[in-house]
């Protein structure tokens, strides 16, 4: 098929401008580049045929696995039938109104609506528009700064870049923009008191959040952006009691919760939302990624019955919302959305996600927890991350100069298994599509620990 893959190479240098990609090092052939050409299952291969286990589900997206039939039949049945229509002024699909019913039927309590998008990132951005006038519709209009955490990632927009509390999406955009907050990450294991128990630091990140509250003054705050489980900030489950002390502070203050379940909805954690998951009761949810398990580009906004009596009021005041997308619930990835969601039950995989993920994230820690060099090794549902230190008693970190996790991702893609070197510190990042094996997680385990033992007998 590829008669000339070097020519295919060179063109990808000379011409793709890759995201999250160094342009300089991938432009003068200082990096390799990988050009994909199938999938299978867990499995995926490249144009020179070698194949890996995909342990991060391409982005942690493809949660059903790759190659699946039923969806790309519905795919080709809806691109032959109607493959676009708009959804302004109360046009649809059949798809598209499945589809929002079946989100609604398997979300937490108290969703409402369905607002359809196609990236994790333009969602986000319509959470701060709905806010916004939500608050406006309330006469609120000073009621509109949104809190998110350090460490948190809601995408790369203007707006959601500047949610997101990572500094390498930050630097040099001149984000981020107000009226976006930081508050503390709640990450356990890297705070530097060690004698608090993980509901005292629970407690202190709820205090954190309280104090920029009062200092901001309440009356200006709309919302509090969180993933359940921090996910490209280093894939850290929140600790014990978080999500209960945050939600009390935000009651307490009238400030909306934003659950971004990006990376958390339909099963990862082993639950159909981590909101359910965590007893987190949000206001709108993000969705995106797992919702078609990435076979096409679909996003959503799922809004409470609280915000949405609000915005309905808003209409019968100032006319029809003014916001859409060309692409809003785009015919060909809402039917790719609803094969998805079948599927997701036909092959049991919420169950599964559970069962065979608590079964990764244990056999990972027998193998690596004991390790001199891994400070921890955690998990939830099929997420995992091992978290690489120079001194485990101390926990003195590695330079990030001396690359570790790179080095570790690097040495475990030789080895056949993709994983994720993520971008705030020396993490090892995991999350397998949800129809993983004992077997195969095995396999992951196995040629992880060959590949630590590897970096750290050079180093
Ligand atoms: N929110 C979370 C939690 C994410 O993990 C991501 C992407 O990884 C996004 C939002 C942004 O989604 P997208 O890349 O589709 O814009």
């Amino acid at each position: 098929m590829l008669e000339n893959s070097n020519e295919l190479a060179a063109w990808d240098r000379d011409h793709f401008f890759h995201p999250s990609t160094h342009m300089g090092m991938h432009a003068r052939g200082e990096t390799p580049n990988r050009i994909m050409a199938g999938g299978e299952g867990v499995t995926i291969w490249d144009t020179t045929g070698k194949k890996s286990i995909d342990a991060f589900a391409g982005l942690y997206c493809v949660n059903v696995g790759y190659g699946r039939q039923k969806i790309t039949d519905a795919i080709a049945e809806q691109a032959r039938n109607l493959a676009y229509y708009h959804a302004y002024v109360g046009h649809g699909t059949e798809a598209s109104i499945r589809l929002a019913k079946m989100i609604i039927d398997r979300a937490p309590k108290g969703m409402s609506r369905v607002y359809f998008g196609l990236s994790g990132s333009d969602a986000n951005e319509t959470n701060i528009k709905l806010i916004w006038y939500y608050n406006n519709v309330r006469g609120k209009p000073e009621k509109k700064k949104i809190i998110s955490r350090w460490r948190g990632y809601h995408g790369s927009g203007v707006m959601t870049g500047s949610l997101t509390g990572l500094a390498g999406f930050h630097n040099a955009f001149d984000l981020p923009r107000a009226p976006i907050l930081h508050t503390e990450a709640p990450c356990y294991y890297r705070r530097a008191d060690r004698s608090m128990s993980q509901e005292q630091f629970s407690q202190h990140c709820a205090d954190e959040l309280e104090k920029l509250i009062l200092a901001q003054g309440p009356e200006t705050i709309a919302a509090f952006i969180g993933e359940p489980v921090l996910g490209t900030g280093g894939i850290v489950p929140p600790p014990a009691g978080y999500w209960q002390k945050i939600q009390a502070v935000l009651t307490k203050y009238d400030i909306l919760l934003i659950a971004d379940e990006v990376v958390t909805g339909f099963g990862r954690l082993g639950t159909m939302f981590g909101s359910d998951h965590y007893g987190m009761k949000p206001d709108l949810i993000t969705i995106a990624k797992g919702l078609t398990s990435a076979y096409a580009p679909l996003s959503g906004v799922v809004v409470g019955d609280k915000v949405w009596q609000v915005l309905v009021e808003g209409s019968d005041k100032l006319g029809p919302i003014g916001h859409g997308w060309t692409y809003s619930a785009h015919p060909i990835c809402v039917a790719a959305g609803v094969a998805n969601l079948e599927l997701i039950d036909e092959m049991d995989l919420v169950q599964n996600a559970g069962a065979t993920g608590a079964y990764f994230n244990r056999q990972l820690t027998e193998a690596l927890g004991g390790h001199k060099h891994v400070g921890e090794v955690r998990g939830e549902g099929m997420l995992a991350a091992v978290e690489f230190v120079r001194d485990r008693d101390d926990r003195v970190f590695f330079d990030a100069s001396e690359k570790i996790g790179p080095q570790v991702a690097a040495a475990l893609a030789e080895r056949g298994v993709i994983g994720r070197a993520m971008p705030q510190g020396d993490i090892l990042g995991f999350a397998p599509p949800l129809c993983l094996t004992k077997e195969e997680a095995d396999t992951i385990v196995a040629k992880t620990a060959d590949a630590v033992k590897s970096v750290f007998s050079k180093a």
